[in-house]
Order: structure tokens, then sequence, then C-alpha cells
């Protein structure tokens, strides 16, 4: 099976890994199988790496490191600048190849390669102008000059909720940046990134620049590469868990690290709020890719003098949406990655159930193929409810009371996590006041979406480390270097 991405290309649904500009079977016979959420069919298979092939990427990033970092800027942005053409050219088949592995509506699958291939043009604009700094010693003896060099081979994991974006969020600016990488997507989710590979290598990518390995043994492959002192960076998306365990192997080499982890955000609906512009960025903010998203909105956070109209614009909006398969064009929310979020979600919806919460729509899991969830909304939540704390991780929107500005804001910032809020007021000033005092790394002010290649993307607290995007994101992947120099008066 192949899925038609020009007439001269096909996205091949059975790859093997990708090592130094060779495609190359693992060296495990076995492969490790991908499937279709929607019809819990077998779809592809990819190859299965172990230690000897991840190290064998590692060689192949090495070599060729010292030629990529030497490569005028202008040269390699150049090549960027054609991934982000490319990606546009088989925009179509990305997102059916998106939405085959992953599940997510057509829809959401066009919009996330848009936004993947927007890394590309951005970072082939930012690659050219990176900078450095020169300063005067106070005591007027020396300069102080500071270069931004290529941080090295870096590895870069990404998680399976946003195959292309996760990748190219990373690809983008390390390849900017000057560094060679090597990229593990999620084994649910690799066809995507390999996809993306086959593009890059058309694109004029020279060999070993990027390397793709997919692995049923994460654990001691991310391992082997992190202990290997030629890796200098580790770019991480994925979940807060995991994230804590890959910076306590980070440690033992000192591995610059960035995170990009869990959310748990809140959504704030003040009284002033104009409830058109809510409903509609809470319909953005929880159903983007069917709630599965890091900045999936958690919880709704309302005022009481708007809270039931608020909720019955909720569900009547939830209660409308088409539930199927994500490749079919009428489908806006598709199914879950696998049966375990399925339930996942049930267990957080049931549990919520036993401490007071009132099912309004949805609430109860069909009978049907695919790993499906129904878009649901819950009212009268306690705060004592798992999924306060917890990411839901699927279509289910929670509604919780607040009567003042104070308990808002105090209920807003009661999690570990702090990626993104979001708040609805008319009272521009207000707006402005509360966002100051959320405790996240992004706010969406009287907006259902912040994602945006141009702006700095990471959380604070236990959401992560570092920014991706703007000029941030490619500074994650150089090195400052200071050079005392004395040149005379
Ligand atoms: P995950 O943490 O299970 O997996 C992410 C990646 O880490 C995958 O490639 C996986 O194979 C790998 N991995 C898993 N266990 C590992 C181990 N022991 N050692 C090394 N690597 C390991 O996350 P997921 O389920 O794929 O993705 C969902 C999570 O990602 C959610 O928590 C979501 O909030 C988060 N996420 C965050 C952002 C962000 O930008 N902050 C964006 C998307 C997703």
């Amino acid at each position: 099976m192949s899925v038609q991405v020009t007439t001269q290309n096909a996205i091949d649904m059975n790859p093997d890994l990708l090592i130094g500009g060779q495609w190359r079977a693992g060296s495990r016979q076995s492969r490790i199988p991908v499937v279709d959420p929607a019809t819990e069919a077998q779809v592809g298979s990819v190859s299965d790496a172990d230690v000897a092939d991840a190290l064998a990427a590692v060689d192949a990033a090495d070599v060729a490191s010292a030629g990529w970092a030497a490569t005028p800027a202008r040269e390699r942005c150049e090549i960027l600048r054609k991934c982000f053409e490319l990606i546009v050219r088989d925009a179509e088949a990305l997102a059916h190849i998106i939405s085959l592995e992953n599940g997510k509506a057509l829809r959401d699958a066009r919009g996330e390669v848009a936004y993947a291939a927007e890394f590309f043009r951005w970072f082939s604009e930012e690659g050219v102008r990176a900078k450095g700094d020169l300063g005067m010693a106070p005591s007027g003896k020396n300069h102080i000059l500071v270069q931004y060099q290529p941080i090295g081979i870096s590895l870069l994991v990404t998680p399976w909720n946003f195959p292309a974006a996760m990748a190219t969020r990373k690809i983008a600016p390390a390849l900017a940046a000057g560094c060679t990488c090597i990229l593990k997507p999620a084994t649910a989710t690799p066809l995507t990134a390999y996809a993306v590979a086959h593009i890059l290598a058309e694109a004029g990518v020279p060999d070993g620049v990027v390397n793709v390995i997919t692995t049923s043994t994460t654990g001691p492959v991310v391992s082997a590469i992190l202990k290997d002192p030629r890796v200098r960076k580790l770019s991480f998306t994925g979940s807060t868990e995991v994230g804590r365990t890959l910076l306590r192997e980070a440690a033992g080499q000192v591995i610059n690290s960035s995170m990009e982890l869990g959310g748990n955000a809140p959504f704030l609906v003040f009284e002033d709020a104009d409830l058109d512009q809510a409903i509609e960025g809470a319909m953005v903010a929880k159903m983007r890719n069917g709630g599965e998203a890091c900045t999936a909105a958690n919880r709704f956070l309302v005022h009481r003098d708007v809270a039931e109209v608020f909720t019955e614009r909720l569900v009547a909006a939830m209660s409308a949406l088409a539930v199927g398969p994500g490749v079919e064009e009428a489908t806006d929310c598709g199914a879950l990655i696998n049966p375990d979020a399925v339930l996942k979600v049930q267990e957080l919806v049931d549990e919520a159930k036993s401490v007071g919460a009132r099912v309004r729509c949805g609430g109860e899991v069909a009978q049907r193929t695919g790993f499906y969830y129904p878009p649901t909304v819950l009212d009268q939540m306690p705060v004592t409810a798992k999924m306060f704390h917890e990411e839901i991780f699927g279509p289910v929107a929670p509604v919780y009371v607040f009567d003042t500005e104070e308990e808002a804001i105090q209920l807003a910032n009661d999690t570990e996590y702090g990626l993104v809020a979001y708040l609805y007021t008319q009272d521009t000033g207000r707006g402005l006041r509360i966002s100051a005092k959320l405790e996240a790394g992004m706010v969406a002010l009287n907006r259902g979406l912040v994602s945006d290649p141009a702006a700095p993307f990471g959380g604070v607290k236990q959401s992560g480390l570092g920014r991706e995007g703007a000029q941030h994101g490619m500074l994650e992947f150089m090195e400052m270097k200071y050079i005392a120099t004395s040149w005379g008066q």
C-alpha cells in the first residue's frame, strides 16, 4: 500500500531506517506495525532499530556534522526554504498519512501540515540572521566578543499527537543553527516522520544531516544515544513523566536539554466575556486534534453568572460534532490514538461522575470498531476530581464555576503544569492584568489558539524547559562562546 504524494513520489508505508542518507533495515528481523486507530487495521510497518543502529545514526550525524556547520547560512537556508515548498506541494498526501496513522480529522491534519511547513519557512529566514554581541569590558582593557555556534549533534524525540509538526519544529531550527540530528519519532506514528525525511532529502538536505530511527525498545535506544559523548543536545516533546526520566539520563553527560511537556490548560470565562467568541475559542482550544493536544483546554473555569448559558452553548456545539474516521471529509472528531487512551478518558470521566460531576452530553463509549470517545461535557465539577489535575487528552470538557477573579486565578494556577492558559474578558486591561498572574508560558487572550512558528512556544513549571519557534527556537540549538580579546586602543 502507498499514498500518492506527487506524480513522481509516493509515501512509503513500509519504510526502513534512514541513516547517513541510506534507507536500511534495522538489525532486528521483526518490524513494528502501524495501526489505523479508526479501523484498528494495520496500514504499514517500520524497521525496528536496536542500540547498534542507534549508534550508527550517531556516527552518520557525526560524519555530516563539520560539513553542515561549515555550509554558508544562506546555502543552508535555501535548502530549508525548499523543504517548506515541497511540504506545501505534498500537503494533501501528508495530511492523509497523518489522519491514517494518528486518527485525527483531515481538517486538523491539513492544519498540522501547514503549521509543520511554516517552521521551515520561518527558520529559513532566521538562519541567516544569527548574530553575536560585542561589548567593551568595564575595565576598558579588553573587548567582550560573543559568538553563537551550532551546539552539535542533536537527539530529537517526538510524540504521536502532531507527527509532522513536532518533528519540523525541532528539525528546522536545528538545521538552521548548523546542527545535524537524529529524529526518534513516536512508535505509533512513524510514517509521517519518514515521509517528511523523504521530502527533506529531495530538497537537498545532505546525507547524515537528518537521520531517522524507530524502535520497539525506546528506553535502551534513547539511553545509548544520550550516553554517547558526541551528542550535545536533547530536544524532547512528550509527557512530563518521560521528560523527567530523560532529564535524569541527560544529566549523565550534562547534555543541554529542551523539554516540551504536558499541560493542564485552564480556560477562564469571565462574566464580561463575549460568549460567541468564547464558545468559538473553546471549540478550538478543546477540540483541535480531538482533545489530544498539550495545549488542549483541560479545565473550563466559568464565572457563575454565565456558567449555565456558556455550558448550554458548549453542549450544543460539542453534540453537533461528527465523530468518525479521520480520513473522511465530514469528520470533525476522529479516533483517539489507541485503546489505552480511550480507557484513560473513560476512567477519568467515571471518576468525575463518582465525585459528583453531571454528564451534559457524551460520557459513554459506543460499541464500534475504532478507538472512539464521544465529545463530552461535564458540569457541577468538583475540584477534587482527578481530571482537575491530570491531562484528559480526549474530547471531554469539564466545567467548574468560580465567583471572584482571585478565585479564578488561584484555581487556574493550582496545578504542577504551566503550558498555556486561555482567558476571555472584554476588558483588555483586566485581561492583561490577569495574564501577568497566570503561571503559564503562554496566554491566549480572547483567542483559542497560540501556536505560531513566529512565537516562542513553551511552558513553565513542569510543562517544560526552553522555547520552540521564534528566534529563541534556533538559540536552543546554539552554544554561546565568549572570546575575551584585546586589540589595542
Ligand atoms: P510520551 O512521553 O509517551 O512519548 C514521547 C516520546 O518519547 C515518544 O517518541 C516515545 O517513544 C518516547 N519515549 C517514551 N518512553 C521513553 C523512555 N523511557 N525513554 C526514552 N524515550 C521514551 O508522550 P506521547 O504519549 O507520545 O505524547 C503525549 C504527551 O506529549 C502529552 O503529555 C502531551 O501534553 C505532550 N506534548 C507536549 C507538547 C508541548 O509542546 N509541550 C506537544 C505535544 C505533546
